[in-house]
């Protein structure tokens, strides 16, 4: 078979990888966009049904297209983000090739370039762009064995209520994911049990305005690294049914138990762990300082902004925080389903390159390798806070395609007398 040429290769259509394509269209830059399955798979067939974007529309989008039809303040849908960024690619005229899967990338022996084995083909290329996502593996502890009549699966499975058994739900992990489909679940009628670990629960919005703008006015978003001791602490935000803040006590008082950090099995029985009085109060922390912030930044800058003081009333404890379940025994409490909200690893089997750390994270600086002309994007904290989010990769994209085009010239056109 011919090897195929190209300048830049750039794998994975998610937004990254539009992203990524836009910017290197407006450098000049020859490219070509490989995804194996459709332009934003993930968001069409690996989230669940009822997801909507976290952010409101006029948040969560590219700086130069709204979302068509809907509301700058409500929050898209899976299917409405997927659609836009189809729409995004047809728009900037991006050169992409859906249903080709990279199998290998390796690097050339002489090091001026690397070598794709793709599901249709050789392609070499001088530059890659390694778009392929932040969260890509489905990461489930090895807590508790399969079998013994217990259904598990990753929130990355989950898709409604009427997938699973009958039964009461145990959700483990309560960031964003397993908030929002705890909530679900309780309201179709389901038992459920909420392991809550340390996390942060911005309000949705105060004093009339959403988190995702107060992050911002608060240099949240430009973040360039986590502050120390925060490295495992989730955010807990959701857009479902309009949006609200996420608040466990209420979750509580509307029939979900909550419990503590899952810690090991024995004997059907879970072990907890008794930190569920302390996460809370941390999630609690959280969410009072970004008012607080918020309030200073206000009067700071003179902001007319209504006061809402109500915004500081904390519910009181309920008795699952109170009295804290330490032991749960799956079968007493006729728990059929454990759903395991607890995030995502990397999957790099595919890069045959020496670019990644003893953790298997790739080594770059704001996504620029060590490797020469091998880049990532769309990582968590690539170069900020918002670098795994829609707005945030594309800023991303805009220095790399920079940086490609610095390291790639393109020729000047030959001069005519
Ligand atoms: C549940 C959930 C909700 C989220 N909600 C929001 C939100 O509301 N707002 C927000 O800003 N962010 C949100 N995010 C974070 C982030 O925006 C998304 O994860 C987004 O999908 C990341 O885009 P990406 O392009 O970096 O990667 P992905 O969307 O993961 O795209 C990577 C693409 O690469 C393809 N690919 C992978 N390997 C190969 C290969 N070897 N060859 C060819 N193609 C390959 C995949 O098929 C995929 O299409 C959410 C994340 C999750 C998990």
């Amino acid at each position: 078979m011919p090897v195929e040429h190209v300048e830049t290769l750039i794998i994975g259509a998610g937004q990254a990888g539009v992203a990524m394509s836009e910017h290197l269209g407006r450098q000049g830059q020859p490219h070509l966009v490989l995804e194996r399955a459709r332009i934003a798979e993930r968001w069409r067939s690996e989230r669940w049904d009822s997801l909507v974007a976290n952010g409101p529309a006029w948040h969560d989008r590219f700086p130069n297209m709204v979302f068509p039809d809907v509301d700058p303040d409500a929050f898209p849908s899976k299917d409405q983000v997927a659609a836009y960024f189809e729409a995004y690619a047809r728009k900037i005229g991006a050169p992409i090739r859906t249903g080709v899967a990279v199998k290998r990338l390796s690097r050339k022996a002489d090091s001026s370039g690397f070598i794709a084995e793709t599901s249709e083909g050789v392609i070499e290329a001088r530059n890659v762009v390694s778009a392929t996502g932040s969260f890509q593996k489905p990461l489930i502890p090895a807590t508790v064995p399969e079998g013994g009549g217990i259904m598990q699966l990753h929130s990355s499975q989950y898709r409604n209520p009427g997938q699973l058994p009958e039964g009461a739900v145990l959700v483990v992990g309560a960031g964003s994911s397993g908030a929002q489909i705890a909530e679900e679940l309780n309201r179709a009628g389901r038992r459920v049990y909420l392991s809550v670990g340390p996390h942060h629960r911005p309000p949705r919005a105060y004093r009339g305005r959403d988190y995702c703008w107060w992050l911002g006015v608060l240099g949240e978003w430009d973040k360039e690294a986590r502050e120390p001791g925060l490295e495992h602490v989730t955010i807990a935000v959701s857009g479902a049914r309009g949006g609200a803040t996420v608040d466990f006590r209420r979750f509580a008082e509307e029939g979900i138990t909550l419990l503590g950090r899952v810690q090991s099995f024995a004997e059907g029985k879970l072990q907890i762990a008794d930190d569920l009085a302390h996460n809370i109060a941390g999630g609690d922390a959280n969410y009072l300082s970004v008012l607080d912030r918020a309030d200073a930044y206000a009067s700071r800058e003179g902001l007319a902004l209504p006061e809402e003081p109500e915004a500081r009333i904390i519910r009181p404890d309920p008795e699952c925080v109170t009295h804290p379940i330490r032991s749960l025994d799956l079968a007493a409490l006729g728990i059929t389903t454990i759903l395991w909200a607890t995030g995502f690893g990397f999957d790099y089997s595919w890069m045959d390159i020496d670019v990644f750390d003893a953790q298997g994270r790739p080594r770059h600086h704001k996504g620029v390798s060590d490797v020469a002309g091998l880049y990532f994007i769309g990582l968590p904290w690539l170069s900020s806070r918002g670098s795994s989010f829609i707005w945030g990769c594309w800023r991303d994209a805009a220095a790399l395609a920079q940086h490609i085009a610095a390291r790639t010239p393109v020729p000047a056109p030959t001069e005519t007398i």
